[in-house]
């Protein structure tokens, strides 16, 4: 089959074409202008996009739904090449701001949550991703649409500022190479130029490649799915816990490379009765102590059928105050999208329910 251009670095994509240099027009015209078709390029000459045609093709997921929450975000159900599906979601972080007379004071922001693989290997107990399996990596390309497709679908102007965090479906760290090379696609700034410092990688805990992604020194910043302050509890949450526990995990965040101005993030899944006393709050901030940290507390998203339930909220409250009279940054996230399920991989089970085919 052609090479899809979207698979491609624009490095990767310069040194199949003569002469190189074309490659940043090709970026602009797909990344900025949002033009998937090579007879559309009219700055390149006539044979070259013919001889374009021959050996790429640009080939973009599906939007096949789409659900907006009150809130503003929206979620999309992508379907690949081969029929499996994927989801993304929109959240806009900051709406337009103009004065009386329509002059634009502030522009908008986004953040765009994108999926790394259909299913996931890692089987975390309240996953809805993890109860469909593995299937497969995402290629790069099969990363980086989301975030285009989604841009263009929107009309959102190539220079808006966007944010990407792989927070969707698949652990992120489990398709390094994919996923290194998304980064640097996304960052070029003949293309989306969404700088690595706008890019979050989070990830279950898979220590060695933590350090590997470290040592590649992307400038990512990096999130934990802590979700638990002892083994015993974790291992119970994320098997994955059994192969790399807790003290790994904190070993491995203290070497990785970050911006002086930025921290470690550490998400951590708030669970009725489970891990939302006062306790394990104090042995969070013990955990986390000479670590440049912040703290997400995620409160549990219910699914029918799930095990667990949503801690109260004043529970959940006294959690972020002790943190935050330790000097820990703490922050709730808001239950955006909630109205539309926008936890991972429930947009996809409501649709088998329908009777869809995933
Ligand atoms: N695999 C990576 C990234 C994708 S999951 C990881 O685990 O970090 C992104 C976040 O969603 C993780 O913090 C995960 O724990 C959380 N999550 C998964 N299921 C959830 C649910 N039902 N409710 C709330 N958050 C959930
Ligand atoms: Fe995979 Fe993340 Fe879901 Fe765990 S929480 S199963 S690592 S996607």
């Amino acid at each position: 089959m052609k090479t899809n251009v979207l698979d491609l670095t624009r490095k990767e994509l310069s040194l199949r074409l003569n002469p190189p240099f074309r490659a940043k027009q090709i970026y602009q015209w797909i990344y900025q202008k949002y033009v998937f078709d090579f007879d559309l390029m009219n700055n390149l000459p006539k044979k070259l996009r013919s001889e374009l045609k021959e050996s790429f093709r640009i080939y973009l997921p599906k939007i096949v739904s789409t659900e907006k929450s009150r809130d503003g975000s929206v979620k999309y159900l992508f379907e690949l090449e081969d029929g499996h599906t994927v989801e993304s979601v929109l959240l806009p972080m900051r709406s337009e701001q103009r004065d009386e007379r329509g002059n634009l004071l502030k522009e908008a922001r986004y953040t765009v949550c994108v999926s790394t693989q259909v299913g996931c290997k890692v089987g975390c107990s309240f996953c809805l991703t993890a109860k469909g399996g593995f299937v497969r990596n995402l290629t790069s390309g099969e990363i980086v649409s989301q975030v285009l497709s989604i841009k263009a679908a929107n009309n959102i102007a190539s220079n808006r500022r966007v944010n990407v965090v792989y927070m969707g479906m698949g652990e992120p760290l489990d398709n390094l190479d994919n996923l290194s090379k998304a980064i640097e696609i996304f960052a070029d700034e003949n293309g989306l130029s969404i700088g690595a410092r706008r890019q979050t990688v989070s990830t279950s805990g898979l220590a060695p490649k933590i350090e590997k992604l470290g040592k590649m020194n992307t400038g990512v910043l990096l999130a934990i799915s802590l979700h638990a302050v002892d083994d015993e509890l974790r291992e119970k949450l994320m098997p994955i816990n059994k192969a790399y526990n807790i003290a790994d995990i904190i070993e491995a965040v203290k070497r990785f490379p970050i911006d002086q101005r930025k921290r470690v993030m550490f998400e951590y899944l708030m669970i009725r009765n489970l891990n939302d006393s006062l306790d394990s709050a104090k042995k969070l901030v013990k955990l986390l102590n000479g670590i440049k940290a912040k703290v997400n507390l995620i409160l549990f998203n219910p699914y029918p059928g799930s095990p667990f339930e949503r801690p109260e909220a004043e529970r959940v409250e006294r959690f972020q105050k002790f943190l935050l009279s330790k000097g820990l940054l703490c922050t709730v996230r808001e239950s955006k999208g909630l109205d539309i399920s926008a936890a991972c991989g429930q947009l996809r089970e409501k649709r088998r329910d329908d009777g869809y085919s995933v």
